[in-house]
This record gives C-alpha cells, structure tokens and sequence, in this order.
C-alpha cells in the first residue's frame, strides 16, 4: 500500500510538472506573441432581434500561433490573467477595438463595440486613465464602448467598482455584464450598480428547446432585466427555433452564429455592407 501510494504520488507530480511545463511554455510564448503582434482582433455582429440589423460587434482576441496553429481564448485569456500579460494583451484589443470603430463609423457604419475587460485589468490603477487615453487617440466618443465585465467585480472591492462605473458611466461608456447568470448570485448589485446590459450565457440558450429550465431561466432573465430597465443580449444564438424563442419572449438583441460568426475586420466590412443593402 505503501508503494501504491509512492507510485501514486510519482505519477501525480509528473503530470503536475507536464502540465505547469505546458502552461510555462505557452505564457512565454504569449509574451512574444505580443510584443511581436501576432494577435487578432476577431469582431462579432450584436444584432436587434426584431430586425436583424447589426446595431454592434464584440471584440474577441485571437491567437495564430506559426506552429501550433489557432490557439483558443479559452486557454490563452486565463494563462494571460495568471501572469499579468492581459494588461499589454487588453489594451492592446481596446486599441484595435477602438480604431477599427472609429473606421467603420467614418465609412458610414456606425455600431458600438463590446470589448471584454478582465478583472485585474479593472483593478489595475491606470484604467480610467486608459480608457480616456485610448478614446482620445482614436477619436471614438465614450458612448460607442461598452464594457464587458463580469459578476467577480461586484464581491470584493464594491466601493471601488462602483466608482469606477459611476465615472466611466458618465461619461458615456456603458457596462454590460458578461455571462449572466453563472457567477454571483445575490442580484441585489443591479440595483446599485450603474450596468445597462445583461448577457445571457450561451450555455441557456443552447438549452432552450430541449431543457425546460434553461428556457424558462431565459424568460425569467429577459423579465428581470425589463424589470430594470436594463437591455438583454443572447449569446450562442445557432438556430432558428433560438432565435424565434427569443424574439416571442421580447428580448432586445443578441450574438451567435446564427447571425454570424466573429471575423476580421475585413469580412465584417463585407458583412455590414450586405446588411445594409437589404
Ligand atoms: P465571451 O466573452 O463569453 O465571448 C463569447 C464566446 O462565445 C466567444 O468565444 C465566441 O466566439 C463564442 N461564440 C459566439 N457565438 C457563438 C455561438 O453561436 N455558439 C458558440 N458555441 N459559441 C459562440 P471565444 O472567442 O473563444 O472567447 C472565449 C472567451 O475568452 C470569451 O468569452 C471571453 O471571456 C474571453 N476573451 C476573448 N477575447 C478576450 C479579450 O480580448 N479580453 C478578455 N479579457 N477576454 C477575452
Ligand atoms: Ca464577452
Ligand atoms: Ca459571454
Ligand atoms: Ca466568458
């Protein structure tokens, strides 16, 4: 038993290695990737759902590595919050965020951009200073950015958070609350706090038409929000049936492949001027 036990404890701190080796790896690799702007700026249409218009796109980083190929947010965002890196990476998508808004505005085009701000780049004391900063260099009004943040924010620090959206708010920078309904759970916070959108995560979405509690979590999110006087996007909208759900139960607007996939800039040109024409 005591060998199995050694044996156990070898194995164990072998993958344990195998794994941090990996994470060491792919952090030093993301430094790089950085500083020598291998990263992308992938954009998603927002659209309102009685019409279908494109009324906004979220910026999502992306990351094609030369060797291992496309390398998923979902890996690369928590390795980045871990070793610091998303604070040159965030502001790094806030930039291209920003100009590229600022473009499609010039070219007639013109949409608010979400773009996702990650808890330490909130805490981080330059913030307000950056977002004033970045808006100016790229002569985009606050009004055009909103700020996707998530319920982490509302359980420690509340005084500051609440500053911080008080000023941005006044600005003109909106906040939407990313993922709702999967963190946090005390809502008392949309009453203090300054949000003006909600996003219901797509893992409800997915389940509507075929789990009764995901689609009624939806109708009683969508009610809720109305209730505050607050907008509503879906996320991971893929289908039809989805999309007819959604517009029956009043919801303002919402993302998914359905009404198309993220893309870069150019495609979204594509994208917008065919939206236009119809
Ligand atoms: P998120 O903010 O919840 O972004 C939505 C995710 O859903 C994106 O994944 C998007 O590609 C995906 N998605 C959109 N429509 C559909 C759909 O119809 N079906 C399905 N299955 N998925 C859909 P992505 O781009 O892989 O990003 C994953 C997460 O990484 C994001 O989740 C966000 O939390 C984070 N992330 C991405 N870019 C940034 C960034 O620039 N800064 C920060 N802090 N986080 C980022
Ligand atoms: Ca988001
Ligand atoms: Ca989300
Ligand atoms: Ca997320």
């Amino acid at each position: 038993a005591k060998d199995a036990g050694r044996d156990h404890f070898k194995f164990f701190s072998r993958a344990m290695n195998a794994k941090l080796m990996e994470r060491l790896e792919l952090e030093a690799e993301l430094r790089q990737a950085i500083e020598q702007q291998q990263l992308m700026v992938y954009y998603q249409p927002v659209v309102e759902v009685k019409t279908q218009q494109v009324v906004g796109i979220e910026a999502l980083a992306r990351w094609n590595h030369p060797q291992m190929g496309w390398v998923s947010p979902e890996k690369f965002i928590p390795i980045a919050e871990a070793s610091g890196l998303i604070l040159p990476l965030g502001e790094w998508v806030l930039k291209e965020a920003c100009s590229t808004t600022r473009q499609l505005q010039q070219l007639g085009h013109p949409v608010r951009v979400a773009v996702n701000v990650s808890y330490q780049q909130f805490r981080h004391k330059g913030f307000i200073e950056l977002i004033n900063t970045t808006l100016a260099q790229t002569q985009l009004a606050h009004e055009y950015l909103e700020l996707e943040i998530t319920e982490s924010l509302f359980i420690d620090e509340q005084a500051q958070t609440q500053y911080m959206i008080d000023i941005l708010s006044q600005l003109g920078v909106r906040f939407s609350i990313d993922d709702f309904g999967t963190g946090y759970s005390a809502l008392s916070y949309l009453r203090r706090f300054n949000v003006h959108t909600l996003k219901i995560d797509r893992s409800f979405i997915g389940g509507i038409g075929n789990n009764a509690n995901d689609a009624s979590l939806t109708r009683t999110i969508i009610a809720m929000a109305k209730n505050f006087g607050l907008d509503i996007i879906a996320e991971g909208v893929e289908e039809q049936e989805q999309h007819a759900f959604l517009q029956s139960h009043g919801c303002g607007y919402a993302q998914g492949y359905f009404y198309g996939k993220p893309m870069p800039y150019n495609d979204l040109l594509d994208f917008l001027q065919v939206d236009e024409m119809e």
